[in-house]
């Protein structure tokens, strides 16, 4: 299919756009437009985000607009290209990777960067072919809003388009484009990128560009011997840090945590084989690619510091001095515990400091996580239903979800002694907008991608709606707050995409 180049294919929003990624010069991407699908329709739209954006309403009837975004039209004022990144994945180095299916548009006035996935071959596309399917655009568009929702830090999602152009994976499947958000898709990869390769101008580009546009605290920072990349270091140890202690007590397992999927910005992007559990299962392993469970669940803390730890090797060049790279590492050790607990407690609704009963408290939520993994208990509906029976009062749902009924009984009891003498109506709040009801199984999104493979867009907004808002009840919407169907274990999510 050819590119576009004429000016017909202009289309002016009458947006500002600034682009001062490609302002860091040519070492950093190949400039190139998207490749065009045929007959477009519209698949996914979020409209808040739109409205986040200052992008007018009436755009989202428009034929124009759906073009654009399927990467039909030229937007004015975008100056597209794909980046150069390299990466680790499981484990081992891969050399050059780079964008080979995304290309930035730029950054619209409000300093956010759209981003089309999908959207053809670039000069880094190795062996892909530059595409996306349907399914994985899907997951990928209500996942973003769904971690928005619970307020995770994660690249956003404007919308979906998808085309009847086939596209081959295990099966024939089709064309998606999803149009990505996020204030920058840096990754620690980028680093890691022009380190290897013995660029240290590049790479000093690269990192001051990231300080002083995300991170301007680094420059004026007294610790680390006024060493502004070893400061630099240090925040992103500590926003990776609070990402992946979100994602345990929530129970997501991102699936494919490669230094080139890891954001420099600590958001979670790069959605592939991610799935939120269902059971509790520590050893959960999401992506059927990983064989040996590197990225299983309980092991995403330790490959998070493994990450930061090639982070920092390829910032070594800049810090100069090893002992302070790996002293600035050591954030992450004292952020992951302090923010995970905290975040357990907000679950079972302890609003006090812990003071002297710190230990007890991490006992109580060590005993309720071993018989949560014993019990095979489903973890979303059992924070639910504990967030509504605190207090001891109308336990019976929380019991009927274990076998071992004498040890579960034990836990709330402790639990309600616990929590007994606090206000009981704040207590629940916390535990109500802590615990989600909503989240995005694996088989809510495989029924969703099913009806969208059928033309039918109706369950994709239903999701965007609950999940959006994964705290409120959404009367009359339970049947998406239950239990997985016995189906749901037979779903196979594995690297393709
Ligand atoms: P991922 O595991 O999806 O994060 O992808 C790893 C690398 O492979 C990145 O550089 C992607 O851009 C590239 N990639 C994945 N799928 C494709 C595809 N279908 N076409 C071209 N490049 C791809
Ligand atoms: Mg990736």
């Amino acid at each position: 299919m050819t590119r576009f180049t004429d000016s017909q294919r202009n289309l002016d929003l009458g947006l500002t756009w600034h682009n001062s990624f490609a302002g860091l010069g040519d070492d950093f991407y190949t400039r190139l437009e998207p490749q065009p699908l045929p007959e477009p329709y519209w698949v996914g739209r979020n409209l808040s985000l739109a409205r986040e954006l200052n992008l007018n309403d009436s755009w989202w009837t428009s034929q124009e607009l759906l073009e654009a975004v399927t990467g039909n039209r030229h937007l004015v004022g975008t100056q597209a290209l794909a980046s150069v990144y390299s990466g680790h994945q499981f484990g081992q180095w891969a050399g050059q990777l780079g964008d080979g299916r995304a290309i930035l548009l730029g950054e619209t006035s409000c300093g956010m960067e759209l981003q089309l996935k999908g959207s053809g071959l670039t000069p880094y596309s190795r062996m892909g072919d530059g595409r996306a399917v349907l399914r994985s655009s899907i997951r990928e568009f209500l996942c973003s809003e769904a971690m928005q929702g619970l307020g995770i830090p994660t690249s956003r999602a404007l919308c979906v388009t998808g085309s009847d152009a086939p596209v081959r994976r295990e099966t024939m499947e089709t064309a998606a484009v999803v149009t990505r958000v996020a204030p920058s898709f840096i990754r620690f990869g980028h680093f890691e990128h022009f380190s290897y390769s013995d660029q240290r101008a590049q790479l000093k580009i690269l990192a001051d560009y990231v300080i002083d546009r995300f991170y301007p605290d680094c420059r004026v920072a007294d610790k680390f011997e006024g060493n502004r990349y070893a400061a630099l270091l240090v925040a992103v140890s500590e926003r990776t840090a609070k990402m992946v202690a979100q994602w345990q007590a929530v129970g997501f397992c991102h699936g494919v945590m490669n230094t080139d999927n890891m954001s420099i910005l600590g958001l979670t992007i790069d959605y592939g084989p991610f799935q939120f559990l269902d059971t509790y299962n520590p050893d959960h392993i999401c992506n059927h690619s990983d064989t040996v469970g590197r990225y299983a669940f309980n092991k995403q803390p330790n490959i998070a510091y493994w990450n930061l730890f090639c982070l920092g090797q390829a910032l070594l060049p800049l810090i100069e001095e090893q002992e302070l790279a790996i002293a600035a590492l050591e954030s992450f050790k004292t952020v992951f515990p302090a923010v995970l607990e905290a975040k357990m407690r907000a679950k079972l609704g302890l609003l006090d400091s812990s003071g002297d009963t710190a230990n007890d408290d991490r006992a109580l939520i060590e005993v309720i996580l071993k018989l949560l993994a014993k019990d095979h208990v489903d973890y979303t509906i059992f924070w639910r239903r504990l967030s509504h029976c605190s207090g001891a009062m109308n336990a019976a749902a929380v019991r009927d979800l274990f076998l071992d009924r004498p040890a579960i009984d034990a836990w709330l009891l402790r639990h309600a002694q616990r929590t007994a003498h606090l206000p009981h109506n704040l207590v629940t709040d916390l535990m109500l907008k802590t615990n989600p009801k909503f989240v995005l199984r694996n088989h809510l999104g495989e029924q969703a991608i099913q009806a969208a493979k059928l033309k039918d867009f109706s369950r994709v907004d239903t999701l965007l709606l609950l999940l959006e808002s994964p705290f409120d009840e959404h009367p009359g919407f339970d049947e998406y707050a239950g239990f997985p169907p016995d189906w749901a274990n037979d779903i196979e999510i594995s690297c393709s995409s």
